[in-house]
């Protein structure tokens, strides 16, 4: 029997009020995992108004209470962190350590939540007239939901949840239908924390779910992780129906070497950026640009170790690539490598038609490097979210920084060299969200907003660190005098 899911409404596991499904595919073996349901809007009437009733009392329960109970969500997640991993491999197709590092990371995010306590106050002054004082106090907003993406489908809601209620809001989630049993694992094990009902709910489906959340009137804000064109949607509908959105989007992220940077470190780190997770990642570096005499020593070794890469299923320790998220996106994928081919790149590895041994159903796309690649070709400019590395050559370290800002792109930029004054140049002038300089992937830890520029985010408060402490809450001004 294929397990089908339900949503998680005040507390209590709940069917949804349609029986239209679809199916959970392990990428890998094509296996079915589960069936999820396509949901409706009652179901988001029932989580949005089960999270509604529950805010009054959540926000009147003391904040160190509240983060209380992700101190022991964090154990419960510790304690289990093994299955989190096999869940995300199964249903994400990812290898184990790329899982490992995912929950971790995702526990980091509840790390920040617990310390809320510490940082989540307003501010005073005292006699900003003669005997009157004048106080911000921060103030939880109500029901905030989150509409999240395939490709982190643990760490991503983890983003956003715990922070949220910490602060005194209750909350939703909407997780991808590709990938929900991550999400469903997250909750069971919230289920065991007795909490308040209704403090946290799950809602499964798709678009029509989505925009049921976005234009709810009991919902206050919204934050969406996902592709850029939906990113833009999420903003423009939220926006509309009033509510507060931080939408982040797709992206396009280029790694510069200089011919003074260590290859040895730059080889190492663009292999781990370009093919960690197939390429499956926001901040995966898809186009390297290599300056002047950088560039032959850097594609010829770049060949070499992405030919070597064991490419299997994630669940399988000696796995070093594993698939990527469905067939659809095998053949989006093999179509943009084509497309770049008969745009004129050379495909010195090329990673179409990958078969694996015993994995015959399975999406795999084998590491693949596009040399010859210029600025005008669709593999240079388009996201390609796949394992896929485009090569250009730039003659000059301006050259390279004028490439990285004519993309419409700017989540993260990285740049391998041994030069501070590049460095600098490059942090200064590179208009991208997240930068790394001799860093692969780029990606802020939990007390840090998470950047994204241009078309890579939509709105004003990022994800994570401060920005996350504004978001979810509101200051109310105080002006009060006693006689
Ligand atoms: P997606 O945009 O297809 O879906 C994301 C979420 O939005 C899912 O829950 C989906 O059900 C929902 N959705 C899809 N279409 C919708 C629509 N028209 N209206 C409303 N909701 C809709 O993204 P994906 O394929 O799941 O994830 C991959 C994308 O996410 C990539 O573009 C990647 O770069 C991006 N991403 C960005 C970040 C970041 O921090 N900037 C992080 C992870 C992934």
């Amino acid at each position: 029997m294929v397990q089908k899911l339900q949503n998680y409404v005040g507390g209590q596991w709940v069917s949804s009020t349609s029986d239209k499904m679809t199916t959970v595919i392990n990428p890998a073996t094509c296996g079915v995992l589960a069936e999820v349901p396509v949901g409706t809007r009652e179901d988001v009437d029932a989580v949005a108004n089960a999270a509604a009733e529950a805010f009054p009392e959540w926000r009147s329960t003391p904040i160190l209470s509240r983060a209380q109970y992700m101190y022991r969500y964090k154990t419960l997640i510790e304690n289990r962190f093994e299955d989190f991993v096999r869940v995300v491999v199964e249903e994400n197709g990812k290898t184990r350590d790329e899982a490992r590092g995912e929950v971790r990371r995702g526990i980091e995010s509840i790390d920040f939540a617990i310390g809320l306590p510490n940082i989540a106050q307003g501010y005073k002054v005292e006699d900003i007239s003669s005997g009157i004082d004048e106080t911000a106090e921060r103030q939880p907003m109500g029901v905030f939901a989150a509409i999240t993406p395939f490709n982190f489908p643990m760490m991503v809601p983890l983003w956003f949840l715990p922070t949220a209620i910490v602060l005194g809001n209750t909350y939703i989630l909407k997780p991808s239908p590709q990938t929900p049993l991550s999400a469903q694992l997250l909750y069971e094990v919230m289920d065991e924390l007795d909490m308040p009902e209704g403090v946290v709910n799950l809602v499964h489906g798709g678009v029509d779910v989505s925009m049921a959340v976005m234009e709810h009137p009991k919902v206050v804000g919204v934050s969406f992780v996902g592709s850029s064109p939906v990113a833009k949607i999420v903003y423009e509908t939220c926006a509309k129906h009033g509510k507060r959105v931080q939408a982040q989007g797709g992206a396009k992220n280029h790694i510069v070497v200089m011919p003074d940077a260590d290859m040895g470190v730059s080889v190492k780190n663009i292999m781990g950026s370009a093919y960690g997770c197939a390429g499956q990642r926001c901040l995966a570096g898809s186009v390297v640009v290599a300056v002047g005499d950088a560039y032959e020593p850097l594609r010829d070794e770049l060949v070499k170790q992405a030919s070597a890469l064991r490419v299997g299923y994630g669940l399988e320790e000696t796995t070093q690539m594993g698939s990527v998220i469905s067939h659809a996106a095998r053949e989006r994928i093999e179509k943009m490598i084509t497309e770049g081919v008969a745009e004129g790149a050379n495909p010195v590895l090329d990673g179409r038609n990958k078969s694996v041994e015993g994995f015959a159903d399975g999406s795999f796309v084998g590491p693949t490097i596009l040399d010859g690649v210029t600025a005008d070709m669709s593999v240079a400019r388009d996201e390609i979210f796949g394992p896929v590395l485009s090569i250009m050559k730039a003659d000059s370290f301006d050259e390279a920084v004028d490439i990285l800002n004519s993309s419409r792109y700017g989540n993260s930029a990285s740049l391998f060299t041994n030069s501070g004054k590049y460095a600098r140049d490059f942090k200064y002038r590179v208009d991208a969200g997240n930068i790394g300089i001799n860093i692969g992937v780029a990606a802020a830890t939990a007390s840090f907003p998470f950047g994204g520029k241009k078309d890579s985010f939509f709105g004003d408060l990022h994800g994570q660190g401060p920005d996350a402490l504004e978001f979810f809450t509101d200051r109310k001004i105080v002006i009060e005098r006693w006689f």
